[in-house]
């Protein structure tokens, strides 16, 4: 791949070096010769205005072809010229190359490249007394031996400079081409390693061009992969921990039982449907932790009016909580908030909050649902007067398995998943949640939604 991409790199800086002194060469020749001819053109016309001139001014000065014929030679020669002259009726008076005057021609008669014949009318005082063709020798059409070299010379420079630069795209290309398939070739090997999940392994970024920040977003993924992998491995290790606790009480009860050490009776069997009990409600956790997690893609997002929402969620918990004599108190702005968010998730949450609120509130205690939308943002926090959560605990709440308290979590039945779900659901919304927890006074769980 990488030989490849290197020659595919080379190849195309060649073939665009090739292109574009192709088209320089096709158009400063179009451009020479175009502009060459018409200064030439010009020039030419001049000595022919020039010659006609002479021609007209040696006939006005005796009114007769005389004067013309025995000056028409020389004129000629010094011009590079042949001058044909003819009079009214077209017949050739003189022609400076054979000379009607017996003449020779000299080295212009035997000169093969002849340029384009001009005829004009040769006039005296206004009275045109004949025909003069006027041919300039030793040139290509209006192109003299000079200009014919300077044009060679300009076309040869401009094809040694473009070889030139074919050569250095070449070199440029493919030095080019190896430092890029050099950096995508140590990308290749970094993916390669975390592809065999050694996710440890980061890109050496440099520069600061597409590449580097490939490198960049790479090195995050890596990251975030190798945050997943431990959490993975965590929560594996978590829920072996989980289960086996319970497991081994029922364990030992049954092995107790089986050697007569414990009797079977209805304390210590109901000690162990406790145990099972907790595995099952263990299991119906990870269940929603795992629902939680699917939710998080398949969030079901509507215009949420709150008011009338909080309104319903604690009309349905009330019972519950006054069963356990505290009250549930709701505290809503006079104006109406409205979210996007999914209905059910944000049921759950809510749930979720209420419940841990009963299970740490002790009877007389009171628990406040409340509203308020500040910054973009709906919030609504669920405050208790319960026991609060240690400053140490606080950081690590929302984190699956963990518990504050693991002793009293076991008397309330909790298995520190509560939590973690109430922050899965709420991020798949778009929101976040937050704590404030004093310590015997009570704790304040946050929920912030995009409105
Ligand atoms: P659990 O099922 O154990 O309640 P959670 O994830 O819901 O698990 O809560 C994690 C821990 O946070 C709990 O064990 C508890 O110690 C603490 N906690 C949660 N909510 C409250 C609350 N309202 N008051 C005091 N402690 C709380």
């Amino acid at each position: 791949m990488r030989s490849s991409l290197t020659r595919k790199i080379t190849l195309s800086m060649v073939a665009l070096a090739v292109g574009g002194i192709v088209l320089a060469a096709v158009l400063i020749n179009l451009a020479l010769t175009f502009n060459f001819t018409r200064y030439l053109g010009k020039v030419q016309e001049e000595q022919n205005r020039l010659i006609l001139d002479t021609l007209a001014e040696l006939y006005s000065r005796s009114t007769s072809w005389q004067a013309v014929r025995l000056s028409t030679m020389y004129v000629g020669s010094t011009t590079g010229t042949q001058i044909k002259v003819y009079d009214l009726r077209g017949r050739l008076i003189v022609d400076s190359l054979t000379g009607m005057m017996g003449m020779h021609g000299g080295r212009w008669q035997r000169q093969e490249q002849r340029g384009n014949a001009a005829a004009y009318p040769l006039y005296v005082q206004g009275e045109q007394v004949g025909m003069v063709e006027i041919v300039h020798l030793g040139r290509q059409g209006l192109w003299s031996a000079e200009a014919l070299l300077f044009r060679r010379t300009v076309l040869t420079s401009a094809i040694v400079t473009g070889l030139a630069a074919i050569v250095a795209a070449a070199c440029f290309g493919s030095k080019l081409a190896r430092r890029l398939t050099g950096r995508l070739t140590v990308l290749a090997a970094a993916a390669e390693k975390w592809g065999q999940g050694r996710f440890s392994s980061r890109v050496v970024v440099s520069g600061d061009d597409e590449l580097a920040v490939l490198g960049e977003t790479m090195n995050r993924m890596a990251s975030r992969l190798e945050a997943q992998s431990d959490l993975r491995k965590k929560l594996t290790s978590d829920i072996s921990h989980e289960l086996r606790t319970p497991l081994s009480t029922i364990q030992s009860y049954l092995e107790a039982f089986r050697d007569g050490v414990l009797p079977p009776d209805e304390k210590h069997l109901a000690a162990v449907l406790e145990e099972s009990g907790r595995l099952g409600s263990l299991i119906t956790d990870l269940q929603r932790l795992a629902d939680a997690e699917y939710s998080r893609r398949a969030a079901h997002f509507e215009l949420l009016p709150l008011h009338s929402f909080l309104a319903a969620e604690t009309e349905r918990y009330r019972p519950l909580l006054e069963r356990k004599d505290i009250s549930l108190v709701l505290e809503l702005p006079h104006e109406e908030v409205t979210v996007q968010a999914d209905r059910g998730l944000l049921g759950q949450v809510l749930a979720n909050l209420l419940m841990n609120a009963a299970k740490y509130t002790p009877a007389g205690g009171r628990v406040t649902i409340s509203l308020t939308a500040a910054g973009g943002e709906a919030v609504i926090a669920v405050a208790d007067t319960g026991s609060g959560i240690a400053p140490e605990h606080l950081p690590h709440i929302f984190e699956r398995f963990y518990r504050a308290d693991p002793s009293r979590a076991r008397a309330t039945g909790g298995s520190g998943i509560g939590l973690a779900i109430v922050r899965e659901l709420t991020e798949a919304m778009h929101g976040r949640v937050t704590v404030e927890s004093t310590p015997g006074k009570g704790s304040c769980f946050r929920l912030y939604l995009p409105l």
